[in-house]
């Protein structure tokens, strides 16, 4: 397998490259925002914003899709380029990811109305959307959510809550699963939904997570409609779209390996340039080198997992227990190369960004608190493992 970019994939991924060096700014070490402080996280948003205006004007989101939507009909290939780029820099993009994966569900099962109704508006930046799947009873064992959605004339009335809804504070809309019969299979009576969540009805509460941040909400619908026409692919197919939405949402391993990869590259560099009290570089520690050297080992293997999964994206071969592979793979490698950072940088490696004695600007500090989640979202490794060794290995399901 040649895993070469071709003349015309290299020449994408110079102009990426030349993009983010323009809009970033040089310093940035990636999406760490300060959890306690709100205006750092109005300021990210704003930064997102403007980051997906600019990939909008390039013509870059919805890459792949039909142009009669906003697409270009480009390549998939050019889409993994992108992403790969965006998440390797740090650049603000689970948001765009969203609205993308949104977007692509939309094309899979969407009528030709909602594919003209949503997707020119998500090339051109203009949604910003979450995704409400989980519930408090309803995370691994995703087809026992309750939310009830009651039919009545032209519209469905949706009861209950959704939690954990990443960016749901500053989303428009959210693709939403919920149950339309209760009376068959638990997964056979569910529905998608289009939601608009400035409908009446529709509450939220932020929650902060271990690193102070409130990136997701509970999101509460009392008596909220929903139009029948944006059920999204067919009444009680939900988790047709459901799988298809979690496979996508499964080669966030990849993701996780493209920022770990930049992650190990400033830890390696602040080990070149830092003495230990003997005046030694951290660089010759044996130790901290065979640390250094393992993890770059795990990071290459995830890479090149990660090619194999987008070559076999690219030609429409099924890719959910080789992203599976990755999951638990990425989120892992992310776990151990916080610890190990954290460990390197010594007592340094606990204090935050507005420590005047801070080293890489806290980045460790924010990577150990946050790659807790890394190993839970999009699914747990636990789940993953699980999927892997029935649908990879055959095995009878546990
Ligand atoms: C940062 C972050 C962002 C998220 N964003 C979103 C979002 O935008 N939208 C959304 O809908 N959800 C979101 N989630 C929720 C996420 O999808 C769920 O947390 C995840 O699916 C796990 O569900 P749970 O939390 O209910 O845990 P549970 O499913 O209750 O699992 C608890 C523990 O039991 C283990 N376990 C459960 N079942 C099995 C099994 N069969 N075999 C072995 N072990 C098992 C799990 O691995 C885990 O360790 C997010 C989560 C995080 C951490």
């Amino acid at each position: 397998m040649d895993f070469r970019f071709t003349p015309d994939e290299e020449q994408f991924l110079k102009e990426v490259q030349a993009f983010l060096d323009e809009v970033l700014p040089p310093d940035w070490l990636g999406v760490d925002p300060d959890g306690h402080n709100e205006q750092a996280d109005e300021d990210l948003h704003q930064f997102d914003l403007e980051i997906r205006r600019k990939l909008a004007a390039r013509g870059w989101l919805g890459l792949q899709w039909p142009k009669q939507y906003g697409g270009q009909e480009a390549p998939m290939m050019k889409r993994f380029i992108l992403e790969q780029e965006l998440i390797y820099r740090g650049a603000p993009y689970w948001a765009i990811s969203a609205a993308l994966m949104t977007g692509d569900m939309i094309l899979q099962f969407g009528t030709e109305v909602q594919r003209q109704e949503f997707l020119p508006r998500i090339a051109r930046g203009e949604m910003q959307w979450c995704i409400g799947m989980s519930e408090p009873n309803a995370g691994s064992d995703l087809a026992n959510l309750q939310l009830k959605a009651t039919e009545d004339g032209d519209s469905y009335v949706l009861n209950g809550q959704k939690t954990w809804q990443t960016g749901a504070y500053y989303a428009d809309w959210v693709i939403l699963y919920a149950r339309t019969d209760p009376n068959v299979k638990k997964h056979k009576g569910i529905t998608t939904f289009l939601v608009d969540l400035k409908s009446p009805g529709v509450s939220m509460r932020r929650i902060p997570q271990i690193t102070g941040h409130p990136a997701f909400c509970e999101v509460f619908y009392d008596n909220v409609r929903v139009p029948k026409t944006n059920v999204l692919g067919a009444l009680n197919g939900g988790w047709g779209v459901a799988l298809f939405g979690v496979a996508t949402e499964k080669s966030f391993g990849y993701w996780l390996i493209n920022s770990g990869r930049r992650d190990l590259q400033m830890l390696i560099k602040y080990c070149k340039e830092t003495r230990d009290v003997d005046g030694r570089l951290l660089c010759q520690d044996p130790l901290i080198r065979s640390r250094l050297a393992q993890l770059a080992i795990e990071l290459d293997v995830g890479r090149n997992l990660g090619m194999r999964l987008n070559w076999m994206a690219t030609r429409g071969m099924p890719i959910v227990a080789t992203a599976c592979q990755l999951r638990p793979l990425g989120g892992s490698i992310l776990q151990r190369l916080s610890h190990i950072g954290v460990q390197t940088l010594g007592l340094y490696g606990q204090l935050d960004e507005h420590s005047e004695w801070v080293r890489l600007r806290g980045r460790m500090k924010y990577l150990y608190l946050a790659s807790v989640a890394m190993t839970i979202e999009g699914g747990t490794n636990e789940a993953s493992r699980n999927t892997v060794a029935s649908v990879g290995l055959g095995l009878p399901r546990g």
